[in-house]
């Protein structure tokens, strides 16, 4: 359990599992010894915290009566309150989470009504040849800690959305739109997407979730953040919840003090609560101060973006002629978290920003040698050239290379899987823009070598299997799947 799960997880025991935990009196651990407790962080003020029972009630009441009335009518929702068996719920919630990660509702609506139809349950996706676990026979974890636990990428928030919407499970979520939300009403201006803002909002996502209704409670902060708590021209006229907002609160103020100010009565005694003074750590830093020119979009903040990190990465195309004439690609599966977690590749080493080619090009046979059991010749690596991608924080460099292969390898089982594939099942796998880009350099240089010399053309591309009959385990995208079968 992390920290802060096992803090909430606290915090909602000693509240009887239904009220606020008493923030705004410090909490200390015991010592380990026994003896004095050790320091407690300071806890926030107030204004950051909701401490006051009787709030949660009515913003919790607010918020689900407005969701009632508004909410947008999405094919997963009437799944998740109508479907009588828990499995199949709870799979309807994961295939939306998962779809809503990558792309927007609108989208996701026409993907997942396929993709049901397809794959109505857990069963059916398990008989299809996509990557999924077949550990639980089927069944679905019940409890945002077992989901976490058992189910591969479903991280913190999939597992609370799947815990809360399917099961009933009285837990907070936190994704983009809460976290705005929360911000806000709440005036937390720290970098939000530090690791101890997030912790904070999970705490209080934890602290705000209805007990009789987290699922729909939780539908209803992410619809709000999603519909009306929009990141730049938010609807605060229209917000349900707009009496608990304290950055609403604030503009509110402000235009009261300007109004008196211009009929020339003396401001009130009390100011407006200002953000941004001592060592609060969710205040926003001294340096930007609350600027009234953004009204409550001052609210959520994140530190300036690093410019993003320079990488070098040395990768290869292998390639062998297959059984039916066309060249095949070796690919391999990168890890299962981390950058293009469980993303398929070229075989890949990541460089030293300063070495000379030759250099990297031994590295490269020295990492093929050792993977594929078998003596590699540096010098039989042939340097196709340098492709760049730019991922968010990465300004990667892959330093292509290529290498035919005349016989079969047999490939070290204990290291990452990988698989041979056509060029169109290569297009159809689970693989990075980026590795399009090495894959498309590779064939221009081909056709580069080879076009002068008649007859010698390499026929590329050559149809061979289609990506519905790939081998079984091939991963194919998304949209591969839910394309239309090839006529018969
Ligand atoms: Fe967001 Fe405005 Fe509602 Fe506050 S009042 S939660 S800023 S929409």
């Amino acid at each position: 359990m992390s920290p802060a799960r096992a803090r909430a997880a606290a915090a909602l025991r000693r509240s009887g599992g239904s009220a606020a935990p008493p923030q705004g009196r410090s909490r200390k651990r015991a010592s380990p010894r026994g003896g004095a407790p050790a320091a407690a962080p300071a806890p926030p003020p107030a204004r950051h915290l909701f401490s006051d029972p009787a709030e949660v009630e009515a913003l919790r009441g607010n918020l689900l009566a407005w969701y009632d009335r508004c909410k947008r009518d999405l094919p997963w929702r009437a799944l998740a309150e109508t479907e009588p068996d828990a499995d199949r719920r709870g799979y309807a919630v994961w295939v939306s989470e998962i779809m809503l990660q990558q792309t927007q509702v609108a989208t996701v609506i026409d993907y997942y009504n396929r993709w049901m139809q397809k794959w109505p349950t857990l069963q059916a996706l398990a008989q299809a040849s996509l990557e999924v676990v077949s550990e639980l026979a089927g069944q679905m974890p019940r409890t945002a800690e077992d989901l976490q636990k058992l189910l591969p990428g479903v991280g913190r928030y999939t597992a609370g959305a799947i815990a809360s919407i399917s099961y009933g499970q009285a837990t907070g979520v936190v994704d983009g739109n809460v976290i705005r939300v929360l911000c806000r009403l709440r005036c937390i201006g720290a970098d939000s997407s530090s690791p101890s803002v997030i912790d904070r909002l999970w705490d209080m996502a934890n602290v705000l979730v209805d007990r009789s209704r987290p699922g729909d409670f939780n539908q209803a902060l992410m619809e709000l953040g999603a519909t009306v708590c929009v990141p730049k021209a938010p609807l605060c006229g229209e917000c349900p919840v707009k009496q608990h907002c304290q950055a609403w609160r604030r503009v509110e103020k402000e235009l009261a003090f300007a109004s008196q100010k211009l009929f020339g009565k003396p401001p009130p005694v009390s100011d407006v609560e200002d953000c941004g003074v001592g060592d609060c750590p969710l205040c926003p830093p001294a340096t930007e101060p609350w600027d009234s020119s953004l009204g409550v979009t001052n609210f959520p903040r994140k530190a300036a973006k690093k410019p993003p990190r320079a990488m070098r990465t040395a990768t290869c195309v292998l390639e062998r002629r297959g059984c039916h004439g066309a060249p095949e690609y070796l690919i391999v599966q990168r890890p299962s978290s981390g950058l293009l977690a469980g993303l398929w590749e070229f075989p890949s080493l990541p460089l030293a920003q300063d070495l000379q080619e030759e250099k990297e090009r031994e590295e490269l046979a020295d990492h093929l040698q050792a993977w594929m059991g078998r003596p590699v010749a540096a010098k039989g690596l042939q340097f196709i050239g340098e492709v760049t991608h730019i991922f968010s924080h990465i300004h990667q460099t892959y330093v292509v290379f290529s290498l035919h292969l005349d016989g079969d390898v047999t490939l070290d089982p204990a290291l990452s899987p990988s698989r041979w594939v056509t060029e169109e099942e290569f297009h159809a796998s689970a693989v990075s823009t980026a590795m399009k880009k090495v894959l498309k350099a590779h064939g221009k240089q081909c056709r580069k070598e080879s076009s002068p010399v008649k007859g010698s053309k390499r026929k590329r591309g050559a149809k061979a299997q289609g990506a519905g009959s790939a081998c079984p385990g091939t991963q194919l995208s998304l949209h591969a799947f839910l394309q239309a079968p090839p006529a018969p």
